[in-house]
């Protein structure tokens, strides 16, 4: 569908529900921004043929918003590791405009943080697993930030918020690769149909069939840890095989978020979508499985403690249950010793 034609579409029911509690929220929300500000806007806008992603009528009225109070919002994500419809700048920008993210229907410019080559990106301090934390060069290009995150589950994270688009979201490839890079598939020879999705979608080759009549092996020499196989095997015979303590991925999540946040924290909002929470993130093609209710939209100024909120508002458990064995809650207690909370 074109941003033309949605424009003319009667809004979808959810949108029409949620829509207002979204103003109220963003009129309640700080608004540290002297007019003619430009402020970019942080989204997912789903991978090509994921189903879960947000609609771009929310990121249209936060769009909206700072226009009316006189900024000049620009909305962006950045180039991702695997292959699909957002490795490259110009993939991932035709992806946004296929979902309606594109500037006629949201009113501003949409860009790539990191560049369309993926290169333009620069170094933070980091904490304790890194040296120097690289990110998307948009960080020191505008005056500041809303976060706009999609609640859900995630397969690495256990769920995936603020916390995780200010990390995963705002990181360069090289980046995003040095928080996966302990991560492989392991194969379930009993459910495997030896169909080659996953073959076929690894973007390094590391997942390849030794013989005919063989099941896939995973070179871990080449594996980028990127999970795409992981995501797209249709009957679930991979899972992630992690060579470090899994604790360790969500540190290093944490931690980019964390040098991330202390360049733009004082000149940022955020706000969370509670609505259409899968078991996935907005990655995944295909099927993503809803794991809660709705449960509308949650506003603040610390993406740690919104994500506790959005946590609390949905139950824990909720998180729990989709990902067993993901140790999540290390995210909120290395925050605190690294001095990334309130
Ligand atoms: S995608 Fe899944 S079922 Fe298909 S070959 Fe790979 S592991 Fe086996
Ligand atoms: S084998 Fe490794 S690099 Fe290839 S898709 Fe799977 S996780 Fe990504």
């Amino acid at each position: 569908m074109t941003s033309r034609s949605m424009e003319k579409e009667p809004l979808p029911e959810r949108e029409r529900k949620y829509l207002p509690e979204l103003r109220t929220l963003l009129e309640n929300l700080p608004f540290p921004w002297r007019p003619g500000a430009r402020i970019a806007v942080k989204v997912h806008w789903g991978e090509r043929d994921n189903r879960s992603f947000l609609p771009p009528h929310y990121a249209r009225e936060i769009v909206r918003h700072l226009k009316s109070r006189g900024c000049l919002p620009v909305l962006f994500d950045t180039t991702v590791l695997y292959s699909g419809g957002r490795r490259t700048g110009e993939d991932s920008l035709r992806t946004a405009a296929v979902h309606g993210y594109s500037e006629d229907f949201l009113g501003c410019p949409v860009v790539i943080g990191d560049g369309m080559d993926g290169r333009d990106v620069i170094d933070l301090p980091g904490f304790r697993h890194f040296e120097t934390v690289q990110v998307a060069a948009l960080v020191d290009r505008v005056d500041g930030f809303f976060i706009f995150s999609h609640f859900k589950g995630h397969l690495g994270s256990g769920f995936g918020g603020a916390v995780k688009n200010l990390s995963m979201g705002f990181a360069s490839r090289a980046q995003k690769q040095r928080m996966h890079a302990d991560a492989h598939p392991l194969l379930d020879r009993e459910q495997c149909t030896r169909c080659g999705v996953c073959v076929e979608a690894c973007p390094t080759g590391a997942a390849r069939f030794p013989g005919e009549e063989s099941y896939p092996e995973y070179d871990t020499d080449l594996c980028i840890g990127c999970a795409q196989c992981i995501g797209l095997c249709p009957v679930t015979a991979l899972r992630i095989l992690w060579d470090i303590d899994p604790a360790v991925f969500q540190e290093r999540l944490v931690e980019t978020a964390a040098a991330v946040w202390r360049k733009i924290g004082e000149r940022t909002v955020l706000a969370n979508a509670l609505l259409g929470i899968t078991t996935d993130c907005d990655c995944w093609p295909g099927p993503n499985p809803v794991i809660a209710g709705d449960r509308g939209f949650l506003g603040g100024t610390h993406p740690v403690e919104l994500d506790r909120m959005s946590l609390e508002r949905i139950g824990e458990e909720t998180f729990r249950r989709a990902h067993r064995g993901v140790p999540w809650e290390r995210q909120f207690t290395f925050a605190r010793e690294i001095g990334f909370s309130r």
